[in-house]
């Protein structure tokens, strides 16, 4: 049983509300923008071989695009979301299936239809969590029209069980197979138990955030399995520093937070000297060249304002956005130099809107850091995008004057004015 947190009737105000919501659902499986993974690889290929069309995806729905982390058939990694047969599922909360878009009202001057795409058949399933927000979906699509009957439907419909149900299984996990760190989950629960002591009896408590610099170009280069040894034997490293009461987990991709019982910001700062010494001496072997990695750091202690756990990991997560910030490879500290609750950036995925011309141009990104000062977020091409601009963030109800301080193809980070 799921409960359908979806209203079609509450008018703009709910749809923004359920939307807001089904975003904390995607971003807290944590999924978004992982690598491939062989178990995702094999049901597309079922989904493709069972019903022998062209494509079979699964796919993850943010606020500017699909991505999908795993797919048949089709080269790209992620497409802008407007107007997909997969954003139109996820809207209905429910199967969709088109037999022949031509000839479908909703479907038949659809760009994927007219376009390069020529879709014309789709038959998608809502991934859908326990709490019945729906992050994505699992479809066959076809150049040619097709019948799909209730044996077919079923068919699918388990299949996107067993993809939602491996994914929640994932994300309830309490150790990373890969590295052998704790997960995010074990983190939110025993560092909760920790951030409830030292609140109650004013222990030390520290916490280290870390993330790897610049990982995105080994895995490019060297390829991922490259990759994948570089996480393992930073994780390695970093154990080896621990002790038995610290807590080490890994909470994204390459990006750790480690907590420290017992120990003040002094003593954490030199923890987290060490681990940067440390990783910037691992040397890999990669196509016959030696490599170095690097990591930034943030780190915070637990003071009278620290409310709880989520506010200890805010305040070490902006002094590690400060470490970038400042050049990457070094240690900052939560109330040294500039890093203060004015600039501290949290780590959100909200649905945001780009608008210029007064108003007369707006793209849609998903926002990806937001703090009082600013924000940093993803869309699928900055190259129209001008310098100045206003975001409107609708859930929050903000509307800021924007000036691009840096860009990349997909990414902007910005400072309010
Ligand atoms: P920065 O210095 O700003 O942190 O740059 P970056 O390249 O490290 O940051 P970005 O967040 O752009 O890239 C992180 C990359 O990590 C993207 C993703 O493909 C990769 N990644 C995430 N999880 C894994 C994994 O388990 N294995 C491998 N090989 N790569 C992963
Ligand atoms: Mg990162
Ligand atoms: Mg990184």
């Amino acid at each position: 049983m799921t409960m359908d947190p979806a209203r079609t009737d509450g008018g703009p105000r709910k749809e923004t509300r359920y939307e807001a919501r089904r975003l904390e659902a995607v971003q807290s499986m944590g999924i978004l923008d992982t690598p491939r993974e062989d178990s995702y690889d094999r049901i597309v290929r079922l989904v493709r071989a069972s019903f022998n069309v062209d494509m079979a995806l699964i796919s993850i729905i943010d606020a500017h695009r699909q991505w999908y982390k795993a797919s048949e058939g089709m080269d790209l990694d992620e497409v802008p979301v407007q107007e997909t047969f997969c954003r139109r599922t996820i809207n209905m909360n429910g199967p969709l299936v088109v037999n022949d878009a031509t000839r479908h009202p909703l479907f038949k001057d659809n760009p994927y239809v007219t376009g390069e795409a020529n879709i014309r058949f789709y038959a998608g399933i809502p991934l859908k969590t326990k709490k019945g927000y729906s992050i994505g979906t699992i479809c066959a699509v076809d150049s040619e029209p097709r019948e799909f009957n209730a044996s077919d439907m079923q068919i699918l419909d388990d299949l996107a069980c067993i993809v939602i149900e491996q994914m929640e299984l994932r994300e309830r996990a309490m150790t990373d197979e890969m590295t052998g760190a704790l997960s995010r989950r074990a983190l939110r629960d025993e560092g909760g138990r920790l951030a409830a002591l030292a609140s109650r009896h004013r222990h030390n408590l520290t916490a280290i955030c870390f993330d790897l610099d610049h990982f995105k170009s080994i895995n490019d280069t060297y390829g991922h399995a490259a990759g994948d040894e570089v996480l393992i034997r930073v994780a390695e490293t970093v154990k080896q520093r621990m002790r038995k009461s610290d807590i080490f987990a890994r909470v994204g991709g390459e990006e750790f937070a480690i907590l420290l019982p017992e120990t003040d910001r002094k003593g954490a700062m030199e923890v987290a000297e060490k681990l940067r010494r440390d990783i910037s001496g691992l040397r890999f072997e990669f196509k016959e060249k030696t490599i170095g990695v690097t990591a930034s750091f943030g780190v915070a202690a637990f003071d009278i304002e620290t409310k709880d756990l989520d506010m200890l990991l805010v305040r070490a997560d902006a002094a590690l956005y400060q470490s970038k910030n400042d050049g990457r490879n070094r240690c900052t500290g939560w109330g040294t130099g500039d890093v203060s609750v004015k600039s501290a950036r949290r780590r959100v995925l909200k649905a945001g809107k780009i608008s210029f011309m007064n108003g007369g141009a707006s793209i849609d990104c998903t926002v990806r850091t937001l703090g009082q000062e600013g924000a940093g977020m993803d869309l699928i091409s900055t190259a129209n995008v001008p310098d100045e601009f206003r975001l409107i963030i609708r859930s929050d109800g903000l509307d800021a004057s924007c000036r691009v301080t840096q860009r990349t193809r997909t990414h902007l980070e910005v400072d309010f004015r």
